[in-house]
């Protein structure tokens, strides 16, 4: 391998003509220099060595841009470094398709052009060099002038040291295209790689971020190093919406809110085009875009690309220079591969503030009710409990609850009984409790899926209290309002005997007792209830179904036969028992059975069926009556609530009776239920407690 330090000098009075083969040798040793900038320097020291010039320049042909012509440039110049030759190369250049140029007319006839002044074309270039003095030869590349290279003269150039120029310049096109060729495949190269490294530290750290604001912040800062940037933003887009969002920038001046305020004014400018479009923008010149904002001062190019999450654009990253025309592809290529690996790394972030702040409004919402809410995990752990629950439960208020088993944060109170209740079943529990503050409750049990249970405790003692009030209230005016009626029927009755009454007169004090009677039943049935909420006394005992039901019958049955309704019932086993208080039990099926004879049109059938199911008592009365909708259905149980139809208007009642019932059942810890539709029937069923002999511990827990 042949020493580059040492040129090879070919001393021009010693010969007379130019050693060839040495030349050749030379070139094939300056082909073998990939490095672009050692060639250079090579080909300037070759040049004085062998010319005796002062000094030396190399001249290579560049194409700044697609579709502009080339230009000559100095890459090379005796006493110049690559950096100090910058500023030169890029203001003395000159295009090469100047016919007039006596310079370039010479190297277009490949011949050697030697000069005592500079040639327009060359002019800037000489002048800042401070030539007088010079000669230069192209170097070609097929059919196009590639190189030249210029040698500044102190004596004339020999003719041999002219042949030898001109064979060496010529010779030097193509290992300098080849070595330009090589360097720029090399730096892509390591700029690929070097983007490569980046591209993975950016997965990397922001894998692990999880705070939005942090992923905004990396994101761009990598965003302005790698492409060399004065500003920049990141703006979040909701697609929905249309919303532009501006969460994070750099490189901007002055107060935010001024910022915000141009932003807002110019709606978001080339992001919002962007975020529209979903496509990269690169502004060369941001003086030639009607949509650029003026935000930071002095800044000349954009570019902005959009951050998608699948198909949706979520974002969008845009930075400012203050140099024309700086982002190239390469610039706009990394920012979109940033982008790819950002969009999840936001969309997770995103997702995950959005997840924490709902999580927080959920708990602080829970935290501040005033209703206790506590929610068991499949396994019975707390895992959540709101402060409410703390002086209900009696625990310490500094005490950490979750985690800890229902057995001991409910301990001591009647609610562990209600919880171990419902463990075995998923259906919601509502009972009423007395918690040890000595103020009631309800409270309610619900299971659900994948969480597990949710108790919730509604104080309902001032609720209670008033209740009682009203039930006081009732029974007090409901006593003096029977006394009155008492006497008006009385004297009704002594009206009749006193004076034999007949024709309009009977009928008016028929109908003036047969008011005085539905206004007595309305009375009972208020007193009745206001009686069983206040909490009646039952005496709880076995009693057998079949003799009961008979009486129930028998009663009706007037009513019946008046309508030729067919009234018919079966007890199976024959012995059957309930286990309940007699005289309400009574009342329960008196008004089941006189409401199917009642909603019953003439000719109809109501049967009575009573049989025994698992550990309970099935009774069921079924009748071929009006039937009922389902919207009334569901409110046939409230007080006072009457079904409005034609077909009841005429039958009186006082839509106390099923509220009643359903009250009475549910003291017994029994279930009343009811299928029916319109026009076809109804079927009311019982479920009550099967009767044993020692049947009296319901008494115990139903007395008040
Ligand atoms: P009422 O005093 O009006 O009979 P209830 O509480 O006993 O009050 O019944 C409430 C409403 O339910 C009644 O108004 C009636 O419309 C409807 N209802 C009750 N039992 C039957 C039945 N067997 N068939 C059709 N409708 C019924």
């Amino acid at each position: 391998m042949a020493d580059l330090e040492q040129p090879q000098v070919i001393p021009a009075e010693a010969k007379t003509e130019v050693n060839w083969q040495a030349l050749a040798q030379l070139q094939l040793k300056l082909a073998a220099v990939l490095d672009f900038e050692a060639l250079l320097q090579e080909l300037l020291r070759e040049a004085i060595a062998n010319t005796g010039a002062k000094s030396a320049a190399v001249l290579f042909l560049e194409t700044l841009s697609a579709g502009s012509p080339p230009i000559l440039r100095p890459f090379a110049i005796t006493g110049y470094t690559t950096s100090s030759i910058q500023p030169l190369r890029e203001t003395v250049g000159f295009g090469v398709n100047d016919a007039d140029d006596p310079a370039l007319a010479a190297w277009k006839n490949r011949k050697l052009y030697i000069a005592d002044e500079a040639t327009p074309a060359l002019k800037p270039l000489i002048e800042a060099l401070q030539w007088k003095k010079w000669a230069g030869a192209s170097a070609y590349v097929g059919d196009q002038l590639t190189a030249a290279v210029l040698v500044e003269l102190d004596t004339p150039l020999s003719p041999t040291q002219q042949d030898w120029l001109s064979t060496f310049s010529a010779g030097a096109g193509i290992a300098l295209r080849n070595s330009r060729l090589h360097s720029q495949a090399v730096s892509g190269l390591n700029a690929r790689m070097n983007e490569l490294a980046i591209l993975q530290r950016i997965d990397l750290e922001l894998s692990e971020q999880i705070e939005p604001d942090h992923v905004y912040e990396m994101t761009l800062d990598w965003a302005m190093r790698y492409t060399g940037s004065q500003a920049g933003t990141i703006a979040t887009f909701d697609e929905a919406t249309n919303a532009l969002r501006f969460v994070s920038e750099l490189g901007y001046e002055g107060a935010v809110e001024t910022r915000a305020m141009m932003r807002n004014a110019s709606r978001g400018g080339i992001a919002r085009r962007v975020a529209n479009s979903g496509r990269s923008d690169n502004i060369p010149d941001v003086a030639s875009d009607p949509d650029y904002m003026p935000v930071a001062a002095q800044i000349r190019s954009h570019l902005s690309v959009p951050v998608n999450k699948e198909d949706r654009v979520i974002a969008v990253i845009s930075v400012e220079s203050r140099k024309l025309n700086h982002y190239t592809d390469d610039h706009m290529t990394f920012l979109e591969r940033l982008a790819a690996r950002a969009g999840n790394a936001m969309d997770n972030a995103r997702l995950f503030a959005e997840t924490t702040s709902e999580r927080e409004k959920l708990s602080r919402i829970v935290s501040n009710i005033g209703d206790v809410v506590i929610v068991f995990d499949e396994n019975n752990n707390v895992l959540l409990m709101n402060q409410s629950a703390i002086p209900v439960l009696r625990l310490y208020a500094d005490g950490k609850y979750e985690g800890k088993p229902a057995e001991e944060v409910l301990s001591d109170t009647t609610l562990l009984d209600v919880y171990n209740k419902s463990r075995p079943y998923h259906q919601p529990i509502i009972e009423e409790v007395v918690m040890p503050n000595g103020r009631a409750y309800n409270a309610q049990l619900s299971w659900h899926a994948n969480i597990g249970r949710i108790l919730v405790l509604q104080d309902i003692t001032s609720l209670k209290e008033t209740d009682q009030l009203k039930n006081e209230l009732i029974s007090t005016v409901s006593h003096d309002l029977k006394q009155p009626l008492t006497v008006m029927n009385g004297y009704l009755e002594l009206l009749q005997m006193t004076q034999p009454l007949e024709g309009r007169p009977l009928e008016y004090v028929r109908s003036a007792q047969r008011s005085i009677g539905n206004m007595r039943g309305l009375i009972d049935d208020l007193l009745n209830l206001a009686k069983i909420e206040s909490g009646i006394q039952l005496n709880v005992k076995a009693l057998e179904v079949k003799p009961l039901l008979q009486r129930c019958v028998d009663d009706i049955r007037g009513a019946a036969d008046a309508k030729m309704i067919t009234l018919n019932f079966s007890v199976t086993p024959d012995d059957l028992c309930l286990s309940g208080d007699l005289t309400s039990i009574n009342q329960v099926f008196s008004n089941l059975i006189g409401n199917a004879v009642k909603y019953t049109p003439p000719e109809g059938k109501v049967s009575i069926k009573a049989e025994k199911s698992g550990e309970a008592v099935l009774v069921t009365i079924n009748d071929t009556g009006l039937g009922i909708s389902p919207e009334d259905q569901a409110r046939i149980f409230d007080r006072f609530y009457r079904v409005r139809r034609p077909e009841t208007e005429n039958i009186e009642g006082t839509g106390l009776g099923l509220a009643i019932v359903k009250r009475l059942v549910e003291i017994h810890r029994g279930q009343i239920g009811v299928e029916s539709r319109l026009g076809e029937g109804s079927k009311f069923f019982v479920r009550l407690p099967l009767g044993t002999m020692e049947s009296s511990s319901l008494e115990a827990e139903a007395a008040p």
